[in-house]
């Protein structure tokens, strides 16, 4: 399980503009029964997270 381009990816959420590695642990992961697991703000609980790399 190793990345090879030393990229890391970074998720960004666009309520609050919260940053964090998009494979930490800093993010909530919730289950929405229409899309799946979703990314979850920490800060503000909003699910508009985007991922930047
Ligand atoms: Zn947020």
């Amino acid at each position: 399980m190793s990345q090879t381009d030393g990229q890391q990816s970074v998720s960004r959420c666009t309520n609050c503009g919260f940053e964090a590695a998009s494979d930490g642990d800093d993010w909530e992961n919730v289950e929405s029964p229409s899309l799946g697991r979703m990314t979850s703000c920490p800060d503000c609980g909003s699910t508009n997270v985007t991922l930047r790399r």
